[in-house]
C-alpha cells in the first residue's frame, strides 16, 4: 500500500509506470502475509518489485512501449517472472522504457518521456529508463530491465542506482520480447549492490525453454559479498579513459579507483584495442537481428491490426505503418539493408567477425585482471529533447556499455559520485564470463 500512495504521489511527474496493477499486487500482498504467517517465506516474500513492459506477463498487458502492442495480454509469464512470483515477490506493474528497447534516453516511449527523478529536465537514460527511475523515485524495491548494449547499466547510472548486466546465458530470455537475440540479458536494477545480489540469485540459472541460457551452477552471490577485495586485480583499459571524458565523470571515476586500492585493490593499466569498432558493429548486429525479429508483428497473429481492406500485403504494411514508432522504422531498414543479398558479407558477416575480436580483447585482459573498470556513460544525464534530433549522437551514448555485450560477458553500474550540477554517476565494473560474484563483491566493497 505505502508503495502504491507513492506512484500515486509521484508518478504524474515521474512517468515511470505504463500499467500498474493494483488489485493483483493488493492480492499477492496478503498471499505474501499468509505465507510469512505459515513460516515458509522465500526470499522475495511480500517484495514489491516492477517490470519493464518488456517481460510478458500472464494476464497483464505488454506493450514493450509500442503501439503496435498496446492491446497484447500475454497468455503466459517468461521464466524471470515465474521466478520470481514463485518467491513471493509483489508485481506492482510495468514499466516505461524506449519501444522495442531501441534507444537510450526513454524518449522513444509510445507512452511518453520518463523524467529523471534527480532533475525532471533531464533523461534518465535509457532503454530501461523506468526501470531505474521508480528505482531511484522509490515507486518500487527493485526492478527488472533488459541490457543490449547498455539499457540496464546507462540508466542505473544516470539515476543514481546500481544495475547488472549479466553474462550472456546466464537468465533466461524466455518471455523477454526479442531486439537483439545474441546480446539481450535480463538484469536488476536496485537501490544497493546486496540487492542486486538477491535479484540475480532469484531469476538467474539454467532454463532448457531458453536454447542460450547456460547450465552452470548459480552461486550464493550474497555470500560472495562478504569475501573482501584484497589483492583484486583491477584493469583500466586505456581506450576508456580517452580525452574528451565528461571532467566530473573523470574525477569521481578517479576517486572510485582510489577508494578500491585503499581496500586492497590493485590497478592495473590493460588495453581492449578494437574499442574503437565496438558502436558500429552493434550497430549492424542489432540492427540486423532487431530486423529480423520484428518481422512478427504483422497484425496477424496479435496485436495491432490497420485493415483498410486491400489485401494481406496491404494490411501487413498498414498495420507496422501505423504500430512502429520513428526509431524502430529506422532501424529495420538498417538491418534489413545490412542483411540483404549483397551486403551480408560485407556488413553483417565482417561485424560478426569484429566482435569476435572484440571479445578476444577481453578475454585476453582477463588473463591479467580480475575485473575491468570503466565510466559508464560519457556524460551524466543529459537534458530531454538534447539528443533526439541526432541519431548517431544518441548512439554514442553507450559507447561504454556496448563492448560488454558484444563480449557477452558481465557488467555493473554501481553509483560513485554526483556531477557539479547534482546529478549521479556510475562507474562500470566488468567481470569474467559467469563470474558476477566477483564484480558483485566489488562494488560491495566499494560501496
Ligand atoms: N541504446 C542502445 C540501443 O539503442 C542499447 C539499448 C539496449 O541495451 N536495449 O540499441
Amino acid at each position: 500500500e505505502a508503495f502504491l500512495t507513492r506512484i500515486q504521489l509521484t508518478d504524474a511527474q515521474i512517468g515511470a509506470y505504463i500499467t500498474l496493477c493494483e488489485e493483483p499486487a493488493l492480492n499477492s500482498a496478503d498471499a505474501a502475509d499468509a505465507r510469512l504467517a505459515a513460516g515458509n517465506a522465500a526470499a522475495l516474500t511480500g517484495i514489491p518489485l516492477a517490470l519493464k513492459d518488456i517481460f510478458v506477463t500472464a494476464g497483464t498487458r505488454t506493450t514493450c512501449a509500442s503501439r503496435i502492442l498496446d492491446n497484447f495480454i500475454p497468455p503466459y509469464d517468461g521464466t524471470a517472472v515465474r521466478r520470481l512470483r514463485e518467491q513471493g515477490a509483489v508485481l506492482l506493474g510495468k514499466l516505461n522504457m524506449d519501444e522495442f528497447a531501441m534507444g537510450s534516453s526513454n524518449e522513444n516511449s509510445a507512452f511518453g518521456t520518463v523524467r529523471n527523478p534527480w532533475n525532471q529536465a533531464c533523461v534518465p537514460g535509457g532503454s530501461s529508463g523506468g526501470s531505474a527511475a521508480a528505482v531511484a523515485a522509490r515507486q518500487a524495491v527493485a526492478t527488472l530491465g533488459t541490457d543490449t548494449g547498455g539499457s540496464i547499466r546507462q540508466p542505473a547510472s544516470h539515476c543514481g542506482v546500481v544495475g547488472l548486466k549479466p553474462t550472456y546465458g546466464r537468465v533466461s530470455r524466455y518471455g523477454v520480447i526479442a531486439y537483439a537475440s545474441s546480446l539481450d540479458q535480463v538484469g536488476p536494477l536496485t537501490r544497493d549492490v546486496e540487492d542486486c545480489a538477491i535479484m540475480l540469485g532469484a531469476v538467474a540459472g539454467y532454463d532448457p525453454a531458453d536454447s542460450t541460457s547456460v547450465n552452470l551452477p548459480v552461486p550464493d552471490y550474497q555470500a560472495a559479498l562478504r569475501q573482501g577485495i584484497k589483492g583484486l586485480r583491477i584493469g583500466l583499459p586505456r581506450e576508456y579513459f580517452i580525452e574528451g571524458l565528461d571532467k566530473d565523470i573523470r574525477q569521481c571515476v578517479d576517486k572510485a579507483i582510489a577508494t578500491l586500492r585503499e581496500l586492497g585493490a590493485e590497478p592495473v593499466e590493460v588495453s581492449l584495442p578494437h574499442t574503437e569498432y565496438a558502436v558500429a558493429c552493434y550497430y549492424l548486429i542489432a540492427t540486423a537481428e532487431a530486423s529480423s525479429n520484428l518481422a512478427r508483428y504483422d497484425g496477424v497473429r496479435y496485436g495491432r491490426r490497420v485493415d483498410e481492406g486491400r489485401g494481406l500485403i496491404d494490411m501487413y504494411m498498414q498495420s507496422r505503418a501505423a504500430g512502429f514508432g520513428p526509431e524502430v522504422k529506422r532501424r529495420i531498414m538498417l538491418g534489413t539493408y545490412a542483411l540483404s543479398s549483397g551486403y551480408y558479407d560485407a556488413y553483417y558477416l565482417k561485424a560478426q567477425k569484429v566482435r569476435t575480436l572484440i571479445r578476444q580483447d577481453f578475454l585476453d585482459a582477463f588473463h591479467q585482471v580480475d575485473v575491468i573498470l570503466t565510466p559508464v556513460a560519457p556524460t551524466p544525464a543529459f537534458r530531454i529533447g538534447e539528443k533526439t534530433a541526432d541519431p548517431l549522437q544518441m548512439y554514442l551514448s553507450d559507447i561504454f556499455t556496448i563492448p560488454v555485450n558484444l563480449a557477452g560477458t558481465c557488467g555493473i553500474s554501481v553509483p560513485c559520485g554526483f556531477s557539479r550540477n547534482g546529478l549521479p554517476i556510475g562507474m562500470q565494473l566488468v567481470g569474467r564470463p559467469f563470474d558476477e560474484a566477483t564484480i558483485l563483491k566489488t562494488a560491495h566493497a566499494y560501496e
